[in-house]
């Protein structure tokens, strides 16, 4: 018997039991019924009493009936009560250990893909550049490429990392005084060169903003924000990066023209291994960590992290600290 099934079993198992004691109850209650039927008949028979004396003894047994049937359905109704939330407990947690399991096994076939693809891909253009005598600018598109696929793969590596320190707790955090524009400028600088033909990135921050932040944190919250902007978003759209201050808090936002999120997701897709949509039908590649990561670097550096719809379309991702 696997470990996933277990659950079901108890589930199972308490259901029958519940099954069981509902029939003791109805049979201990008909065999009272039958029992006090037996006694009233003995006494309506009997020569010995008055018929008043009898009244009186048949009222004492009905009532006796009535307190017995009363304490038998009122203990049974809170063990039926505890039961039921025992069993649906235990389908809450089948269901989420299937989900997570599921969800695991999705996450390794991408990170297993996500891992492969960009590697091939920089064999096939390094292959290329060596057998074939190309023009300048081919040869200029071909590296372009291959930064982006060794980018893409650097920035997969990181995420794992972060995470597995995210889940050991060993992720340490420095906090130090940082011109924000200043550092989001040059974290975002090679991302903004490989796209430059494709999206409009514009940093909008007042440049003499300073926080206290992790830098590295901080530039992993940027990237994996700025790259599911990117990753969302149809080409030739603007992503910006703003800050304003809002009641002596600093908000920093990250807006896109992308596929926006729905409202029921906006709070799962910051869960592990979380994607929306199904294997099947997601086109983007990705592996579900991202925004698990970016919440808790949020949370570790005191801050807190929203999703707004973007008007007409698109997410706002909004950082307070
Ligand atoms: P992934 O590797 O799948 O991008 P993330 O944790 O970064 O993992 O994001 C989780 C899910 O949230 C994504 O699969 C995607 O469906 C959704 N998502 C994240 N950012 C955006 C965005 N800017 N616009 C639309 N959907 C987004």
């Amino acid at each position: 018997m696997n470990k996933k099934s277990n659950p079901l079993l108890i589930f199972y198992i308490l259901t029958i039991y519940i099954v069981l004691q509902f029939a003791w109850w109805t049979y201990m209650l008909s065999n009272l019924n039958d029992e006090v039927y037996a006694k009233k008949t003995e006494l309506v028979f009997s020569s010995q009493k008055t018929i008043l004396e009898k009244n009186d003894l048949i009222d004492e047994l009905e009532k006796k009936l009535i307190k017995k049937k009363l304490m038998i359905i009122g203990e049974g109704s809170v063990f039926i009560l505890l039961l039921l939330a025992g069993i649906y407990k235990t389908r809450k947690s089948f269901f989420k250990e299937l989900k997570l399991a599921e969800q695991q096994k999705n996450f390794l076939l991408s990170i297993t893909h996500e891992l492969k693809s960009p590697v091939a891909s920089v064999k096939l253009y390094l292959q290329t550049l060596l057998k074939r005598d190309l023009e300048k600018q081919k040869i200029e598109q071909i590296l372009i490429n291959s930064i982006k696929e060794t980018e893409r793969l650097n920035n997969l590596i990181d995420n794992l990392l972060v995470a597995s320190k995210i889940e050991s707790e060993l992720y340490p955090i420095f906090l130090e005084k940082t011109l924000i524009r200043l550092f989001i400028e040059k974290t975002v600088i090679n991302l903004k060169t490989i796209y430059q033909d494709k999206y409009e990135i514009v940093i909008n921050i007042n440049p003499e903003l300073s926080l206290d932040i992790d830098k590295q944190a901080f530039s992993s919250i940027i990237l994996n924000l700025l790259e599911n902007a990117i990753k969302y978003s149809p080409i030739n759209t603007t992503i910006s990066i703003e800050s304003h201050q809002e009641n002596g808090r600093s908000i920093l936002r990250i807006i896109d023209q992308g596929i926006g999120i729905p409202d029921h997701e906006k709070k799962l897709i910051f869960n592990r291994f979380y994607r929306i949509g199904s294997e099947e039908t997601r086109s983007a590649k990705g592996t579900g960590l991202g925004l698990f990561i970016v919440k808790h670097l949020i949370e570790k550096q005191k801050g807190e992290i929203a999703i707004y719809d973007n008007t007409p379309k698109g997410s706002i991702f909004e950082i307070i600290f």
